[in-house]
């Protein structure tokens, strides 16, 4: 990170989005998305989730000022501070802002090309509770590296952004949008230019070489960047000999159980209920592969949501998502969920193991987070993210422990846990307000009332309404 070169990015963002003679005006229309504005709040009886992953506690009081949370205590005990606007939350719970790990900002819809969503993407994340993101793969670094320079200069609304470097990709196929590496100096090469320009995590991505993900991680450590992958080419326990920090998508991209598969190559023929359905997660080479993960440190990133797009028909059906989508893909939506499928019962049990995996991952101790990898058909931002939450607790998880998985530990592998995640006295007041009970019904997740992030109240309405038929377009 060089500041000159941050303070001129900042420039440039704010005279970009926002021209000079409409700033004014750009500021003021924001405030049509903020439900609470005042600088001391106390939201009080609610049933909170702290983000510790312990059970949740009712009848509490959260104190929140300038930003931060202040104090966290039982209701009968806890005073409201002079002047602060109190808000009765009886029936409703709160959890920490979800910090998503591999949350996009494109949408791929009908034609397949990945579009940045920088207008609806920001609002919808925020809306949905997302309140810091890791892009993970980006289409274009300079758009997002423009976006949050103007989203901490308060010129928009959105989100805390980590940006990502484009995908470190071996060899085609891959995205035509992305360079294809060469080999190790050129995987360097990449990764150098983008850490000065000052993204701070790359994804490699399936078809690199062994070779080219040891020069990528190497050259980014130097830099004080962080590498994660989704994988094919490259199997985990690989990954990890090359040091790697993080692993996106979980078991189901872990490429070395298919039996012949060549080294630097994806597997081909064994589809991924072939080989998955019927993989033992207590067999020596499974749990190998997560003791290796969890002595060296390295996390991963549960995508369960985007996992889903395999079995469509196990997707409840979400009108928020064929709102929020433009029409063509609207209409492309319905017509992929209505289409006459037969039940893939492999795919289905592929999904479970996925979730087994997870699961054996955090008892061994490894570090789980979360992701929507928003990228596609209904996987789009926020909403996608809940859904996570829904999997995860289908998973086994206990909804605390999702809560945790998709704030805390997110928090954790970005490196910021002291300062977010959790819902303690002295943290940035990024939290979620869900009307019922979050422990009892998972979906409640949905129905977000108020986010807040730095200590100011968001409206979820306001903020969904804005952006209702633009997925997919800006
Ligand atoms: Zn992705």
């Amino acid at each position: 990170m060089k500041p000159i070169k941050q303070s001129l990015i900042l420039a440039a963002a704010i005279s970009l989005l926002v021209p000079a003679s409409s700033r004014g005006q750009a500021a003021n229309a924001l405030r049509q998305f903020i439900s609470v504005p005042e600088p001391v709040v106390a939201l009080t009886n609610v049933r909170l989730i702290d983000g510790t992953g312990t059970p949740a506690r009712t009848g509490m009081t959260v104190v929140i000022a300038d930003g931060k949370i202040n104090a966290v205590g039982p209701t009968s005990s806890t005073r409201p501070p002079q002047g602060a606007r109190v808000i009765d939350l009886n029936g409703h719970s709160v959890m920490p802002g979800i910090i998503g790990l591999h949350d996009h900002m494109y949408y791929s819809s009908v034609g397949g090309s990945m579009k940045p969503m920088l207008y609806s993407y920001p609002r919808l994340f925020l809306a949905a509770g997302v309140t810091t993101i890791r892009t993970t793969g980006s289409v274009d670094p300079y758009q997002e590296l423009n976006l949050k320079a103007a989203i901490n200069a308060g010129q928009l609304i959105g989100p805390e952004i980590f940006v990502t470097g484009p995908y470190l990709q071996g060899v085609q196929p891959g995205y035509s949008v992305m360079h294809s590496l060469e080999g190790p100096e050129d995987a360097r090469r990449m990764v150098r230019y983008w850490a000065e320009e000052g993204v701070s995590w790359f994804k490699a991505y399936t078809t690199i070489t062994r070779a080219e993900l040891s020069a990528a991680i190497d050259e980014a450590h130097k830099h004080g960047v962080k590498v994660t992958a989704h994988l094919c080419s490259v199997g985990f326990r690989e990954a990890v000999a090359a040091k790697i920090d993080n692993l996106e998508h979980g078991l189901l991209v872990n490429t070395e159980y298919h039996a012949g598969k060549k080294v630097d190559e994806c597997p081909t023929g064994a589809s991924r209920g072939d080989v998955y359905a019927n993989l033992d997660i207590n067999s020596a080479d499974v749990q190998r592969t997560i003791r290796e993960m969890v002595q060296n440190n390295v996390s991963m990133t549960s995508t369960l949501a985007v996992m889903e797009l395999s079995t469509p028909d196990r997707i409840p059906p979400d009108e928020r998502v064929l709102d929020a989508v433009f029409p063509d893909a609207r209409r492309a939506l319905v017509e992929w969920r209505s289409a006459e499928r037969p039940v893939n019962r492999s795919d289905h049990a592929a999904l479970k193991k996925a979730m087994e995996f997870e699961r054996a991952f955090v008892a061994a101790g490894g570090t789980l987070a979360a992701g929507s990898d928003p990228c596609c058909l209904t996987a789009i931002a926020g909403y996608a993210d809940q859904r996570n939450f829904e999997l995860l607790v289908e998973a086994g998880f206990t909804p605390e422990q999702a809560a945790q998985i998709m704030s805390a530990n997110g928090a954790k592998v970005l490196g910021i846990a002291d300062r977010v995640g959790t819902l303690r006295p002295g943290m940035q007041a990024d939290l979620i307000v869900l009307q019922g009970d979050l422990t009892a019904e998972p979906s409640a997740v949905r129905n977000v009332t108020h986010v807040f992030r730095k200590g100011v109240g968001y409206d979820p309405v306001r903020l969904t309404e804005s952006i209702k038929g633009l997925v997919g377009i800006r």
